[in-house]
Order: structure tokens, then C-alpha cells, then sequence
């Protein structure tokens, strides 16, 4: 940084001057003078000279160039003249007190205000020198501008203090390890994490061997030979491969280790407690297979139910038939033999018979939603709708009813239930209606992906308040006298739509006509 440049030694021990400037015209002293000069000009510090008052009797041109001020301003000044006042008072102290007893100095800091209020930061040495009577006659030395490397010291101070302050607030914790395998750089927190003890990485760091075998003496890996553990994993280290795995510590805290190799060897890890995301993942899991196992249960019980339904409901049948054939038989052979009470009661059980006949038959219908093996269809919602249509032309007719069928989209499903669906929403429509011919209209809108079917009527309507009951098996809000029914219909309506993926409710206000709505899924693979 500062070349002591001592001008009179290097020349001593010199050859004759003649021999090397052979110039006739100038004089040996002149000679070496004109040297001196050049070699002060050429360099790129600066050479000063002080009297035996300290102050300056000669500065080479070259300091106008780095301070803008010329020998002409420094000569006669003493140095503490023009020094700029933000020097620090204890080395301007210990530099003056150097002068005072004509001492040497080396790499004397200070700062001169240039004409244009800019700041040079120069950097000066120099010794005493004395005449042949041994008096001293002031100092000469060199000085050399820093401005530009101060700047980029604090810079990089600057910068350093950022990255501390960043590592240091960081939740992760954060180590690198420089080719050599030395940590080089870290915070606190991966001190803390990895449970090595404050300040165990020292000043400056240290090797990453030194982390190894703290871990493998406190049995961190295991019983084995700590050496033989700290060489393996230096080995491994040292092929530099990126890394990632998760080390669980006594208290149950886990840390998630991630290096990744930097260019040129060493590595960047970083250090993550993830104990909480472990704890929510292992809960979540836990969860789901609990999830699992419940829906697995309830798809059980509900096929066993349905089984159990349809058993009961198809092995009742035939007992049924005979109690309702004998009943019928008793009916038509014994009418005139007995009384009156008898022939009341016969007629009572044969009703009874009867009913319970139509329960089962729904109960059946019921149970074979869904059993059926027939390929769902695309396109069946318009062919469903006209079948069912006529399947109910003697209703129709009888009612004088209008059923309108608007256009209806194309729906993958199966077509048989499907009809079955629309058949029991029109025929309740024709069924419960009012003083009116009955109007019944079919729509269909679409939204995003999903179409939404409605079955409106004109008939009584549905209170809101039964507006989820009546979807309850056998669940009916009239007397059979009123409505003949067995409650059926809406559950099986139900059972369809939501089997088809959709989902059926209905809309009224209780006097003005129902409107029974279901959704379904568009058909994508056909209409793209
Ligand atoms: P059912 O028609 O055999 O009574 P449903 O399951 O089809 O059985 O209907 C259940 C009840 O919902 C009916 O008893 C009736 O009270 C009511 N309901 C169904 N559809 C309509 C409708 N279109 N208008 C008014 N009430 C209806």
C-alpha cells in the first residue's frame, strides 16, 4: 500500500552514473537529480519532503492529480493545517507524538477536503532524515491515495452487516462451507438448532469436521468409533452432491437439513425445524386413513343394509301374495255365509294385504337403484323424458294435463332410471295438483359443468318447511285418502339423481306450484 521510497540508498549503491547516461552535457549531480525527478513523476504516489518545523518544503506534482490541490497549497503548512477534522483524535495524537520525537511511521491515515468538498482519504509514511553533523532536518515520504478502497472497505462492511443482520433475524438457521470443508459463514440459529453450544464456531468459523466429531463424542450417531463417523461423513461430504434429510433431536424437535453444493466445492445448508409441519402431516395422515377406514365401514354397513333390504323386501313378496290370495279367496267364497262383521274384517285384512303389497313393491323398487349391470348411455335425458311421457298417457288423459318437454341436454347415464326419475316427478306433479288442469314443463340450463333439470308444476305446492323431509323414505305429507301413495317416489328420485352425480330439491312456496330441480354432469367426451 505505501512503498517506502527511500530516494538516496538505491542511488549509492549504484554504477557510475557516467556509464549508464552517457551525456556529456549534464553533471553527475544533475544527472541524478534529473533521475530523482522522473522517478518521482512517474509513480503513482506522491513524495514529500518537511522541514526541521514540520512543515512541507517540497510535494511532487503527482498529489495534484489525487487531492485537485497542488504543492503550492502544502507548502509552508503543517499537516495538521489542512487535515479534515473527522480524523479520529487518538491516531492524529499517536501520529504527532511519532513526529515530535522523530520517529519512523508507516500507513498514517487521514483525510484532505478537496476544492470540490469531495473527501480524499490519503495514506501517508515517512522517516527523519539528518545532515552530516547528525541534526535533524525534517521528514520525507510517500503518500498514496485509498479514497477508492476505504470506499469499497465500507462497502463491503456495509454489505457484511447486512448479511450478518439477514443471517441473524432469519428462522432458519444457516451455515457455508467453503471448499476445504471450513464453515465459513453461519448464524446462531443453526448453532441453536443443531444444539452445538454458543459460540462454538469461534471467530472466524472452523472445520466442519470439528461439528462432526462434537456430534459423534456426544453419540449422535450412534455407538462406533467417533473418528471412524467423523471420517465417513467428511468422505461423504466432500463429494458435494445436494442433500436433504431430516435429523429428529432427544427432545422430539425435528430439523430439516438441505444443502446445496455451491460452484467451485462447499456447500449452503440450511437448517428448518419442521416439527410442526411433521406434527400436522403425521396428524393429517392419521386423519385420512381414519377418513378412509370410517368411509369404508359406512360403504359396508350401507351395502349390507341395501342387501338386507333387498332380501327382506323380494323373500317377503311370496308369503305376502299367499295372505292376500286367501284372503281374497275367503272374500269371494264365504261373503254370504258370514255376518256382516266378518265379511268388514275379511275386507280390512285383504287391505291391509294389499298395502303392504305396495310397500314391499317400493321398498324393492327402492333397493334396485343402482343394482342394475346396464352400461350407462349418452344422450337418454330426451328419450327418458318422451317414454315416460307415455307411460303416464293414461294419467294425462284422465287429468287433462299438459306436460311440456323442452330441449334437454345430453347426459351420460342409464337410461331406465333415468325415465323412472322424470316418470315420478311428472306423475306427482299431475297427482297433487289443484283446482287446475295440471301444466307440467321439463327444462333444462346450463351451468359451468354441470346442467340443472327442473319439473314444474301448477299443483298445491310444498310447504319450505317439508322441503328436505319429503325426500325421506315413506315419508308423505298427505292421508292416502287425499293423495293415494306409499312415500316412495322422492326417495327413489333421490337415490337416481345422486347416484348419476348429481343432487335433487325442490323449490315452492307452498301454494303457487312446486319445482323439483336435479343436477347432473355434462357429457364432456361427447360434446368435445
Ligand atoms: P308419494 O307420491 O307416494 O306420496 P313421494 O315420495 O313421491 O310419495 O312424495 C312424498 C310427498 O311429497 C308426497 O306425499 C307429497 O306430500 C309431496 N309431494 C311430492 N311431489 C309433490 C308435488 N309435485 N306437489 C306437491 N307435493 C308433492
Amino acid at each position: 500500500m505505501s512503498p517506502s521510497l527511500n530516494l538516496e540508498s538505491p542511488l549509492r549503491d549504484e554504477p557510475d552514473d557516467a556509464e549508464l547516461e552517457p551525456s556529456p552535457s549534464l553533471s553527475a549531480a544533475e544527472r541524478r537529480h534529473q533521475r530523482l525527478r522522473d522517478f518521482a513523476e512517474a509513480a503513482s504516489d506522491w513524495f514529500w519532503e518537511m522541514g526541521p518545523d514540520l512543515r512541507f518544503t517540497y510535494l511532487s506534482e503527482r498529489i495534484r492529480d489525487v487531492v485537485g490541490l497542488g504543492p503550492e497549497f502544502f507548502l509552508g503548512k503543517r499537516r495538521e493545517d489542512f487535515l479534515d477534522s473527522s480524523l479520529d483524535p487518538e491516531a492524529l495524537r499517536a501520529h504527532l507524538d511519532d513526529l515530535r520525537n522523530r520517529r519512523s511511521f508507516r500507513d498514517f491515515n487521514y483525510t484532505i477536503k478537496r476544492p470540490d468538498a469531495e473527501l480524499s482519504v490519503v495514506q501517508i509514511s515517512g522517516k527523519p532524515f539528518y545532515d552530516g553533523a547528525g541534526n535533524f532536518r525534517g521528514y520525507r515520504g510517500t503518500g498514496t491515495d485509498i479514497t477508492s478502497f476505504i470506499k469499497s472497505q465500507r462497502e463491503l462492511e456495509q454489505t457484511d452487516a447486512l448479511l450478518r443482520t439477514t443471517l441473524e433475524h432469519m428462522n432458519q438457521g444457516i451455515s457455508v462451507t467453503d471448499a476445504d470443508l471450513n464453515i465459513v459463514l453461519w448464524n446462531d440459529r443453526f448453532l441453536e438448532l443443531l444444539e452445538f453450544p454458543k459460540g462454538f464456531a469461534g471467530e472466524h468459523g472452523r472445520p466442519f469436521a470439528d461439528f462432526i466429531r462434537y456430534n459423534a463424542e456426544r453419540g449422535e450417531y450412534g455407538p462406533g468409533d467417533a473418528e471412524e463417523q467423523v471420517r465417513e461423513r467428511v468422505e461423504l461430504a466432500m463429494r458435494f452432491e445436494p442433500h436433504c434429510f431430516q435429523r429428529t433431536r432427544p427432545d422430539g424437535v425435528v430439523i430439516e437439513i438441505a444443502g446445496l453444493p455451491l460452484p467451485g466445492g462447499g456447500f449452503v445448508t440450511t437448517y428448518t425445524d419442521v416439527t410442526e409441519k411433521v406434527r400436522q402431516e403425521t396428524q393429517l395422515r392419521e386423519q385420512a386413513e381414519e377418513m378412509a377406514r370410517l368411509v369404508e365401514d359406512l360403504q359396508r354397513s350401507n351395502s349390507e343394509l341395501e342387501q338386507f333390504a333387498y332380501v327382506a323386501s323380494h323373500d317377503l313378496q311370496e308369503p305376502l301374495r299367499m295372505v292376500a290370495s286367501y284372503c281374497q279367496l275367503l272374500q269371494r267364497r264365504y261373503e254370504d255365509k258370514l255376518d256382516q262383521d266378518a265379511n268388514e274384517f275379511i275386507g280390512f285384512a285383504v287391505d291391509g294385504a294389499e298395502r303392504m303389497q305396495a310397500l314391499i313393491n317400493a321398498l324393492l323398487s327402492y333397493s334396485r337403484v343402482g343394482r342394475s349391470e346396464r352400461p350407462k348411455r349418452p344422450d337418454c335425458m330426451a328419450e327418458a323424458a318422451e317414454t315416460a311421457r307415455r307411460d303416464l298417457q293414461k294419467a294425462i288423459e284422465e287429468s287433462g294435463a299438459t306436460v311440456d318437454i323442452g330441449s334437454l341436454p345430453e347426459v351420460t347415464g342409464d337410461a331406465v332410471e333415468l325415465r323412472q326419475l322424470l316418470q315420478n316427478l311428472i306423475a306427482n306433479g299431475i297427482k297433487f295438483r289443484g283446482d287446475a288442469a295440471p301444466q307440467v314443463s321439463i327444462g333444462a340450463e346450463r351451468e359451468g359443468d354441470l346442467w340443472t333439470l327442473s319439473v314444474r308444476d301448477n299443483g298445491i305446492g310444498i310447504d319450505p318447511a317439508y322441503a328436505e323431509r319429503i325426500f325421506l323414505i315413506f315419508q308423505r305429507l298427505h292421508t292416502r285418502d287425499a293423495y293415494p301413495g306409499t312415500g316412495i317416489g322422492l326417495s327413489v328420485c333421490k337415490k337416481i339423481v345422486e347416484r348419476h352425480g348429481g343432487r335433487l330439491w325442490v323449490e315452492s312456496d307452498g301454494k303457487n306450484g312446486s319445482t323439483f330441480k336435479f343436477t347432473l354432469p355434462a357429457s364432456e367426451e361427447r360434446e368435445s
